[in-house]
């Protein structure tokens, strides 16, 4: 029936993307020809150094900052987790400030944090997904040492205010150090913005007051396995991975140099492709949205267009479950994903639309499509050819309908509440 269409249409470029054929070839001669370690002494090794040297400068122009303030880490994961257990151990304090949406990793730190006696405050989000300066100031302590707030959402594309939050907490962290006369004891900043490069200018974090930023290659069509932590110059910094003396001393492990001589080429196309993603990419993006919204009654999108990124689309597609939407995309050749976690049988609805106040059965009938560079017209025409029958086609079948849509209905009383709630939770801490 498609015969035309090609094997996947890839819309799931926030779960990671495709590696670009001008990265893999910036690659290969480094697992082939220049297979040196860049710590040996000989020239074959010093030889390797230089690249490496070179690809740190491009990840460096990422952000606006200098090779000095760029660490080489295995993963977004390992880069989010080492900002915040470093900033524990110069601090020596032992509170955190993050929010409710943020990613597994730096969601299950916390976690693990808090079952080792570490206070975190966790800063609830509005219905569109946004979240309050306000809010995370009243949540900041004497003891607080780092506040972790990412930059865009990986659901649902939902950006934060990440440089006014940062310039709040370096005035807290200035405030602390005028009373209190003890330097460097925090509060730090650090933002997970490992959806964000080529999606949004980052050009001018070096110049903010951001302390601390995560990235992850295989976000911005490098290889996965290799991360960023980029680090504010003069601010300390202990290893998260220790062992030899790479990275400064700031993360041991022999560097993955293929893959950061991919990232680095990844960083000047990201630049240079900014503007497309900004155009084109939102284009498909917000005809994908328009066309369904036209076609298809009782469909949401999560997340207000002009505080989200160029690329994603998180959409709930009411009386239906996400599970059986996704399993008739794969068939239909589409990749996209749901944000819910799948756990023996039982389905657990997102922790992100959660705390935007969503139903559980509202949540779990959202499913994201995330868009990149990759992607075509063509692409756009198939998907909106095949999904809107087969929605209708599962409604028809759905337990589920318009006239008992008392699962579905969005529940702005209890969103109210839960933030409420929440607020008064991160005012009780405040008081303790
Ligand atoms: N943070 C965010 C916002 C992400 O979307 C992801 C990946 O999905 C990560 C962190 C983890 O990155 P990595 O897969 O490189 O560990």
């Amino acid at each position: 029936m498609h015969a035309s269409r090609p094997e996947v249409i890839y819309l799931d470029n926030n779960a990671t993307t495709r590696v670009a054929p001008e990265v893999f070839e910036a690659m290969v001669p480094f697992l082939t020809e220049y297979y040196g370690n860049p710590s040996s002494a000989y020239s074959f090794g010093k030889k390797v150094e230089g690249y490496l040297i070179e690809a740190r400068e491009k990840v460096a122009a990422l952000v606006g900052a200098t090779a000095k303030e760029i660490i080489f880490t295995s993963c977004g994961t390992e880069s989010d987790n080492a900002a915040i257990w470093s900033t524990l151990q110069t601090t020596g304090k032992r509170h955190i400030v993050t929010t409710q949406v943020e990613h597994s990793a730096i969601m299950n730190q916390t976690e693990s944090l808090e079952r080792m006696g570490f206070g975190v405050t966790r800063i609830p989000v509005a219905a569109d997904g946004t979240l309050k300066v306000e809010d995370v100031e009243k949540a900041i302590r004497e003891d607080t040492a780092i506040v972790s707030i990412m930059w865009a959402n990986n659901e649902t594309g939902v950006l934060f205010p990440v440089e006014e939050i940062a310039t709040m907490v370096k005035r807290k962290r200035e405030e602390f150090e005028k009373t209190t006369g003890q330097k460097g004891k925090g509060p730090y900043f650090h933002t997970d913005a490992v959806q964000t490069p080529g999606k949004i200018d980052l050009r001018g974090v070096a110049k903010s007051d951001i302390d601390f930023l995560s990235m992850s290659g295989h976000k911005l069509h490098a290889p996965k396995g290799v991360g960023v932590l980029y680090v504010k110059r003069r601010t300390k910094v202990v290893p998260y991975v220790i062992g030899g003396g790479q990275e400064r001393g700031k993360r041991g492990g022999t560097e993955n140099v293929a893959s950061i001589v991919g990232l680095g080429r990844a960083s000047e196309l990201a630049v240079e492709r900014l503007e497309e993603e900004g155009t084109r990419v939102r284009g498909l993006r917000d005809r994908f949205e328009d066309a369904l919204l036209a076609r298809l009654p009782h469909i949401y999108i999560n997340g207000r267009r002009d505080t989200r990124l160029p690329n994603t689309s998180n959409i709930a597609f009411d009386f239906v479950e996400a599970e059986a939407i996704l399993m008739r995309l794969d068939k239909l050749g589409i990749c996209a994903s749901s944000g819910s976690a799948c756990t023996t049988g039982s389905l657990d609805p997102s922790h992100v639309l959660s705390a935007m106040g969503l139903t559980p059965a509202r949540a779990r009938s959202c499913v994201r499509f995330s868009f990149s560079h990759f992607n075509t017209d063509a692409d756009i025409n198939y998907a909106l050819e095949v999904i809107p029958p087969m929605i209708e086609e599962l409604r028809a079948m759905s337990p589920l309908s318009p006239e008992h849509p008392d699962n579905f209905a969005y529940d702005v009383t209890a969103a109210r509440e839960r933030e409420e709630k929440g607020m008064a939770e991160t005012m009780a801490a405040i008081n303790e």
